[in-house]
């Protein structure tokens, strides 16, 4: 018998495939490629279960999403005192690429989920040389999604020769001392991570793993350390979706971040990630199709965090006691 939660999300997958409003990224030619019929929503608990529905073997480069993965392979690297120094932890209500409050106040970037602080997060990972620096990366999201990943050359290309707008960030944050005079060493790091491939069950697992305190719960290893995880799930639920973040955290409620190639990760910590794949985006950069998905399960499973003393603590026990009433 199909799970009452298999159901729900498959419910969910035809109410919402129909649904044609945004447009797919476009500022990187080659993301401009992406079908805008691709859709998938993947749910990976923190004990190992899947349920999942849609274009699941669909590849995409994981575009801002990294930036979540890589401050916590940061923090590990150097420790939260320098990365607050360097990368501060304050929503800044600006899109996603915006150059403007760099210029301003500290000159430190406002936080590791918009651009100009993921380049300098990306600049603090440790390693002698730009090939130690990427395969340390590719093997920490190894230990993520379980499985081997791999750049996608073109969308990297394609980024590295029109992402003017990084290069200038990259460059005023060298004037300021925010970064050091490796810059194009950092930028390549930069686009090699967003251009990382990954699908919607990978982009789950990964969720997972956060929400499972670290390790991964399908083959039980250990992806960052326990430490860190407040701190990544902190800013992931000020920052993760750009200046959406307010309207998202009080409408939804759960730690996340969007990138824009269309994915979204959710993390409802101890309980499951949710991950959703679908290219067609608002006007901040968020999946359209990730976001009324996310609000409909935060609503029906009360996954708001302070949705209390109900909430997300008995959302796992659901799942898990198959006595869960679904239907959207
Ligand atoms: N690589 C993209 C950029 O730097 C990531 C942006 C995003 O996903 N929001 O513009």
């Amino acid at each position: 018998m199909t799970h009452p939660f298999q159901s729900f999300l498959e419910e969910l997958y035809l109410k919402y495939r129909d649904l044609k409003d945004g447009t797919v990224a476009s500022y990187i030619p080659e993301l401009a490629k992406a079908d805008s019929n691709w859709f998938s929503i993947s749910v990976v608990t923190v004990d190992g279960k899947v349920f999942e529905v849609g274009d699941l073997s669909q590849l995409f480069t994981i575009q801002s999403i990294s930036k979540v993965f890589a401050y916590g392979m940061a923090l590990e690297d150097r420790g939260r005192d320098t990365l607050l120094q360097k990368v501060g932890v304050e929503p800044t209500g600006d899109p996603f690429n915006s150059i403007i409050r760099l210029d301003e106040n500290s000159k430190r970037p406002d936080n590791p989920m918009v651009n100009a602080g993921a380049i300098a997060t990306t600049s603090l990972i440790k390693g002698q040389n730009a090939t130690e620096r990427i395969n340390r990366l590719l093997e920490m999201f190894r230990n993520y999604t379980g499985r081997d990943v791999f750049v996608d050359v073109p969308v990297f290309m394609s980024e590295r020769t029109t992402g003017h707008r990084n290069r200038a960030m990259a460059h005023l944050m060298y004037h300021f001392g925010m970064i050091d005079e490796k810059i194009d060493e950092a930028l390549d790091l930069y686009f090699q991570q967003c251009s990382i491939l990954v699908n919607c069950h990978d982009l789950a697992v990964m969720a997972a793993t956060l929400a499972n305190k670290g390790i991964n719960p399908i083959t039980g290893d250990r992806a960052v350390s326990v430490e860190y995880i407040r701190d990544i799930l902190s800013v992931m639920y000020t920052c993760g979706m750009y200046n959406y973040a307010g309207r998202w955290s009080y409408d939804v409620g759960i730690p996340a971040k969007s990138g824009v190639s269309g994915g979204l990760l959710a993390v409802v910590p101890n309980q499951v990630g949710i991950a959703i794949f679908s290219p067609l985006l608002d006007t901040h950069g968020n999946s359209v199709r990730g976001i009324r998905v996310c609000e409909e399960l935060s609503r029906h499973f009360q996954l708001h965090i302070f949705d209390l003393p109900m909430g997300c603590t008995q959302f796992l026990q659901k799942l898990s006691s198959k006595d869960s009433s679904t239907s959207v």
